[in-house]
């Protein structure tokens, strides 16, 4: 199962200590900005799963940083949760429609923040919270590891399973070599990119075993898709 990550975006250090080490303990992955212009960049490199946004931010703040993720069309979908310091602030930003999906006032307790977390992730990532994925006739079990297609048991490498949770968690999305490779191997390790194709062609004919169309799709110059 690939882990859920958030990025955290906080300018006070010991502030974003206190979230991602509260996070990291609900089992997130987590990637720290400590202002807009990295947190815009994180953004594309780490498609994290939601992010938790200060509005108080040095040069770039966090209404500016909301308000560019919100109009590109890559990261519209991708949750906000706004943290601001004070109560009235509220209503402004509210009136400045930045478009976050949640707001947070300061000082907040660290379980409520999670909560909301939790809440984006299950709309922006239902796989991460449940135990079962679903695409067309294709069926992954996070829980016991298994894949069906038209109710036929699929057997895969762990490899593949990876590379199947984490394209079947957003359909259509498509994924850069580069991000594959941290998503499934992990960014410690070093992998050749083209050791991504390699699996990527093990898992489609793994799918197809039992008839059925490619459903990986290849988008040249860019990466891969499922569907
Ligand atoms: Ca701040």
């Amino acid at each position: 199962m690939t882990q859920p990550s958030v990025l955290v975006v906080e300018d006070e250090p010991a502030q974003r200590a206190v979230l991602t080490y509260n996070l990291e303990s609900e089992g997130f992955r987590v990637v720290e900005a400590e202002n807009g212009e990295e947190a815009l960049l994180l953004v594309s490199e780490e498609a994290p799963d939601v992010v938790v946004l200060d509005w108080m931010l040095p040069s770039v703040s966090g209404i500016e940083v909301c308000r560019q993720l919100k109009m590109r069309k890559e990261t519209q979908a991708l949750p906000i949760i706004m943290l601001s310091a004070r109560s009235e602030e509220i209503d402004k930003i509210r009136g400045l429609e930045t478009g976050a999906d949640d707001y947070v006032t300061k000082p907040y307790s660290v379980l409520e923040l999670i909560a909301r977390v939790k809440s984006q992730l299950r709309r922006s990532r239902p796989g991460a919270m449940a135990g079962r994925l679903q695409y067309e006739d294709i069926v992954l079990d996070t829980e016991n590891h298994r894949v069906t297609r038209s109710g036929e048991e699929i057997k895969l490498g762990p490899t593949e399973f990876r590379l199947l949770t984490t394209l079947i968690e957003k359909p259509g999305r498509v994924w850069s070599r580069e991000l594959l490779l941290d998503r499934v191997w992990g960014r410690e390790i070093y992998v050749d990119t083209r050791t991504v194709d390699v699996h990527i062609g093990r898992l489609r004919k793994a799918l197809s075993k039992h008839g059925g169309e490619d459903p990986v799709r290849t988008v040249r110059g860019a990466g891969y898709a499922l569907g």
